[in-house]
């Protein structure tokens, strides 16, 4: 991979001696065991000045670049991708303030934001509206001056931390077609009617992931996106940023699991030798190696050209699509590679394998983006 600039090198080595010496493998271990939010490590990035990097400069930014951003998912990721969601999560939102907010809304979102006091979440998803992400129920009424919102989100990611800012989704016109009566507001995680509850779910331990319940939950007229009903414009723009830094991040913690896979297979000594002896153990680290190798490929060029302006809908689906099965796949091999022993939180691997599970649906399934693929195949 040495097409990488000097500067791209050195800032991915930075993201990852950080990660190993600083934040530490062991502490994003015990987040996930615990269930609990990474406030620690999130504080830690904040004082690094690393929120700032997608913000442009004449906004207080650093203006850095897409791609500069996916090589920070992929290093935040490396001990698990969950862990990674607590910052992506916040900083790819964010962007939405940038890209459609009101120049009063920026002043009073990204001064906070960028010092690690504020963060955002996204919520699109609901009971009936999944895949199908456009069949939005959750409904927001004008009242006076004020929005109303009643319904139910589903997923939303970091909602329950301290200090959230909720970009959501909903429906402010029952008459207009499906996709054009939508619009995303700015909800603060703490508004009265408003109760965010935290899903014992398989993966996603740490950043936790929650179902909203809306009942009356008031917000001033002024905390909307962009204009009535440009929501659906809001969200696909939002996704595809999403699928870059998510698709980078898959890769960051798939890497982690073929190193420790081969650490592994190293060390174990069964029948007088190093398992890496076997060959079909050996050959199981090759394709796996090769399989993240070839990922990272397609998601760098996903993140060169979201980062160049380009249009790459298409190739930021085959990024998402290859890097989430990848990493669901290695950690599969590395569980198998593991034996027993894979099974025990110590070993990282079942955090792994069960981040891997989760790839392939969160940021929409890998059946969306083959259909996103498909769609734009010509002969
Ligand atoms: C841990 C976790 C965190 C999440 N975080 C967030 C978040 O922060 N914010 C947010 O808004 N959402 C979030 N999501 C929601 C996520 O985006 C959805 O789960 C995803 O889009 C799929 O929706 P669904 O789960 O309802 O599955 P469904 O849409 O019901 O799909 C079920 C199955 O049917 C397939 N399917 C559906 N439609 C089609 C079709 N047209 N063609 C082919 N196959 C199809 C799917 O691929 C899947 O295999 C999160 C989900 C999880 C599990």
């Amino acid at each position: 991979m040495d097409f990488l600039t000097e500067e791209q090198l050195m800032w991915r080595d930075t993201v990852a001696r950080v990660m190993k010496d600083e934040i530490t493998c062991a502490y994003v271990r015990e987040c996930d065991t615990e269930r609990r939010y990474p406030y620690e490590a999130y504080e830690k990035v904040a004082k690094l000045g690393w929120l700032r990097l997608l913000i442009p400069e004449e906004q207080g930014g650093d203006g850095g670049t897409i791609f500069d951003y996916a090589l920070m998912c992929e290093g935040l990721a490396r001990y698990g991708f969950d862990f990674a969601t607590a910052f992506m999560v916040s900083t790819f939102t964010a962007m939405n303030v940038v890209k459609f907010g009101t120049q009063a809304q920026r002043d009073k979102y990204l001064g906070t934001f960028m010092r690690g006091e504020r963060r955002f979440s996204i919520s699109i998803s609901e009971p009936s509206a999944g895949s199908d992400a456009a069949n939005t129920r959750t409904r927001a009424e004008r009242n006076g001056d004020d929005w109303v919102i009643n319904g139910q989100k589903l997923w939303c990611s970091g909602a329950a931390a301290k200090n959230v800012t909720i970009a959501m989704l909903v429906r402010t016109d029952l008459d207009a077609k499906k996709h054009f009566g939508l619009s995303v507001l700015l909800v603060p995680n703490d508004t009265p009617g408003l109760d965010i509850r935290r899903l014992p779910t398989m993966a996603r331990r740490a950043t936790g992931t929650t179902e909203i319940f809306a009942d009356g939950a008031r917000i001033p007229g002024d905390c909307i996106l962009g204009d009535p009903g440009a929501g659906w414009a809001i969200i696909t723009d939002h996704l595809e940023l999403e699928r870059v830094a998510v698709s980078a991040a898959y890769v960051g913690n798939a890497q982690q699991a073929v190193s420790d896979a081969l650490q592994y297979a190293h060390d174990r000594i069964q029948f007088d030798k190093a398992i890496y002896e076997f060959q079909v153990i050996r050959h199981m680290l090759a394709d796996m190696q090769t399989a993240v190798d070839a990922a990272r490929l397609m998601v760098y060029r996903a993140a060169d050209m979201a980062s160049k302006g380009l249009p790459c809908a298409r190739e930021v689906s085959m990024a998402k699509l290859i890097a989430s099965e990848t990493l669901q796949t290695v950690t599969r091999q590395g569980m198998q590679i593991l034996g027993g022993h894979g099974m025990l939180p110590e070993a990282d691997m079942e955090r792994y394998f069960r981040e891997g599970m989760q790839g392939t649906i969160g940021g929409g399934t890998s059946q969306i983006q083959r259909t996103i693929i498909a769609k734009s195949l010509r002969i």
